[in-house]
C-alpha cells in the first residue's frame, strides 16, 4: 500500500485523523505540502502568514522524519496544475491512495470535487477527514436539519455535541515507523523577511502545545475579565496555530472544557465562534465570494475615499486607540480581538468605507488570517453578516478607548508621539496640541459619521 498524504491546514501530528488514517501498519507514506500561488493570491494571504506556514512545515517535516515519513514541498501555479503534479508523483511513487483534510472555502470545495473525479478516473482512492474544526460543518444542525444562523443556539447544540465527543487521539503516530524510510531532499526554508517576528511567533506544534499549557496555567482563570484589555497578555495568542493547524482546536477544547470557572467557559465559547463561522462559510458559500450574508446590505453606497483608507491602514487617523491597534497589526501580524472589533467598526461606520476593503487589508497583514473567521467577523462588525451586531449599535471610539485601555499603556506603547501627553488628554488629544506633537487631528467627526451611517442603514433596511 502506498499512500500520499497531502498536508493542508493540519500541520501537526497530534489529533490528526488524516495522518492517523494514512499511517496504517505496513503502509508506505509520502507526505506533500503544496504552495498554491493562485490560492495565496485569491485569499490575499499575508507574507507573514506564508512565512509562518513555511516554518511550521519545516518543523512538521522534522517530526515526521522521526517516524521515517518524508515530507516534500511543491509549488503549483493554480488549482489546474495539481492533477498533473499528482500524476508525475504517481509515476515516481506509485501511490494508489490519497489522504486529505477537508477545507470549507468555496474554491477549495470546488478544487476537491474536481480532484476527486480525477482520482476516480486514475483509480486512486480519495480519503478525506475533518481535522480543522471541533465539530465539522454539517454536524451542528437545527432539529429540522437546517443550519443555525444565530450563534447562541448554535453554541448550545455545539456544547452538547462536544460533550459526547471522545477525547482526541493525541499520539496519531504512536508505534508507527516506516521501514525502510524513503529518503528525499530536506526542506529548505528560503527568505526570512519576517525573521524579527520569529521569536514572537515560534512555529510548530511543540511550541503551540507549550503556549496552550502556559495559557491554561497562567491566564485562563481570568480570561473573562482580561480578554478585552489589549495592554495585558490576557488572551491565548494561539490563533496562528489554530489557523494553520499546528494546534488542534478539538484538543484545546477537550483540555479546558472540564475546568470549572467563568474563564474556561468564556474561552470555549470563543472557540465555538470559530466553528460557527466555518459552518456559515460551508452552508452559505456566497460569503466567501465577496457577497454579504444579509443581501439587502449590498445596496449600501460606500465612500471610495482612498486617502482615509490609507490613513486607517497606516495608523494615522488621529484616534489614538485606532492608530495603536493598526500599528500593532502592521508590526506584529496580529491584533487583539477587542481592537479588531473597534478598528473594523470604525472603518465601516465612521469612515463609511466598504468592509471588504478592511477584510482584505486584514488578510494581507494577519499571521492568523483565515477566510471564515475574518469574513464572518468583518460582516459581524459591518452589520451585514449572520447574527451581526445591529446597525444602530455603533461603537464610540473615544469611549471604547477609555474603557479598554484605561491607563493608556497600550496607546503609549504603539503611538510614541503621545507618550508624554497629559493622561487626561491621551484618549482624545486636543486638535491643536496634537498638531504640535506631529500627531494628526481626528480624521472624522464621530457624531456626524454615526448619524450618516444610521440614516444609510435605515434607508436600505426600509427598502426590504
Ligand atoms: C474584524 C475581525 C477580523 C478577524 N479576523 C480573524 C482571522 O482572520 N483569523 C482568526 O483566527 N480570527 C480572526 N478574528 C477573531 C479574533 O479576533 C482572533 O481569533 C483573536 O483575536 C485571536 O487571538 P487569541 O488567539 O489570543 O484569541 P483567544 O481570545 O485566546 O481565543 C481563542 C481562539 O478562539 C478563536 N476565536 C476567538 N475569537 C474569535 C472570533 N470572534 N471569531 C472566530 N474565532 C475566534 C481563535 O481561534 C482564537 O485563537 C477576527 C475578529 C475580528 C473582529
Amino acid at each position: 500500500m502506498r499512500h500520499l498524504l497531502w498536508f493542508r491546514n493540519d500541520l501537526r501530528i497530534h489529533d490528526n485523523p488524516t495522518l492517523k488514517a494514512a499511517c496504517q501498519p505496513g503502509a508506505q507514506v509520502l507526505g506533500i505540502y503544496l504552495v498554491n500561488h493562485a490560492a495565496l493570491r485569491a485569499h490575499d494571504t499575508a507574507s507573514v502568514r506564508m512565512d509562518f506556514d513555511r516554518r511550521s512545515v519545516a518543523v512538521l517535516a522534522q517530526q515526521l522524519a522521526h517516524h521515517g515519513i518524508p515530507l516534500i514541498v511543491r509549488s503549483v501555479s493554480d488549482d489546474h496544475a495539481i492533477a498533473p503534479l499528482l500524476a508525475t508523483l504517481r509515476a515516481q511513487f506509485h501511490f494508489d491512495h490519497l489522504f486529505v483534510s477537508r477545507e470549507y472555502g468555496p474554491n477549495e470545495q470546488k478544487r476537491d470535487m474536481h480532484l476527486q473525479q480525477w482520482c476516480l478516473q486514475q483509480q486512486i482512492r480519495w480519503h478525506e477527514y475533518d481535522a480543522g474544526c471541533i465539530m465539522a460543518p454539517g454536524l451542528v444542525l437545527k432539529s429540522d436539519g437546517t443550519p443555525y444562523q444565530v450563534f447562541t443556539p448554535f453554541r448550545s447544540r455545539w456544547l452538547s455535541l462536544v460533550a459526547q465527543n471522545p477525547l482526541p487521539d493525541i499520539h496519531a503516530l504512536e508505534g508507527f515507523h516506516q521501514q525502510p524510510p524513503l529518503s528525499l531532499e530536506p526542506i529548505s526554508i528560503d527568505g526570512s523577511e519576517h525573521s524579527s517576528l520569529h521569536a514572537l511567533w515560534p512555529a510548530g506544534e511543540t511550541e503551540a502545545l507549550l503556549r496552550l499549557n502556559q495559557f491554561i496555567d497562567q491566564e485562563l482563570a481570568n480570561y473573562h475579565q482580561q480578554r478585552d484589555l489589549p495592554a495585558l497578555p490576557g488572551t491565548s495568542r494561539l490563533s496562528p496555530y489554530f489557523a494553520n493547524g499546528s494546534l488542534s482546536a478539538r484538543l484545546a477544547v477537550h483540555y479546558v472544557r472540564n475546568i470549572s470557572g467563568q474563564g474556561a467557559q468564556t474561552w470555549v465559547s470563543e472557540l465555538a465562534w470559530r466553528d460557527f463561522f466555518q459552518h456559515i462559510l460551508y452552508h452559505y458559500p456566497r460569503v466567501g465570494k465577496h457577497r454579504t450574508f444579509q443581501l439587502h446590505t449590498e445596496a449600501l453606497q460606500w465612500s471610495d475615499n482612498t486617502e482615509n483608507f490609507e490613513r486607517w491602514c497606516s495608523g494615522q487617523t488621529g484616534f489614538p486607540l485606532i492608530d495603536a491597534a493598526m500599528r500593532q497589526l502592521r508590526n506584529t501580524g496580529w491584533m487583539h480581538n477587542r481592537l479588531r472589533m473597534i478598528t473594523a467598526m470604525f472603518l465601516v461606520k465612521d469612515l463609511w468605507i466598504n468592509w471588504q476593503w478592511g477584510e482584505r487589508w486584514f488578510m494581507q497583514q494577519l499571521i492568523d488570517g483565515e477566510l471564515a473567521a475574518n469574513n464572518g467577523n468583518w460582516q459581524w462588525c459591518a452589520s451585514t453578516g449572520v447574527d451581526a451586531t445591529p446597525y444602530f449599535r455603533i461603537f464610540n471610539p473615544w469611549t471604547q478607548s477609555r474603557r479598554f485601555d484605561p491607563q493608556g499603556n497600550f496607546i503609549r506603547y504603539w503611538v510614541p508621539e503621545l507618550k508624554d501627553i497629559d493622561p487626561s488628554a491621551l484618549h482624545k488629544p486636543p486638535a491643536k496640541g496634537s498638531l504640535s506633537l506631529r500627531y494628526p487631528s481626528p480624521i472624522t467627526d464621530h457624531d456626524k459619521a454615526r448619524l450618516h451611517a444610521l440614516a444609510a442603514f435605515k434607508a436600505v433596511s426600509e427598502r426590504t
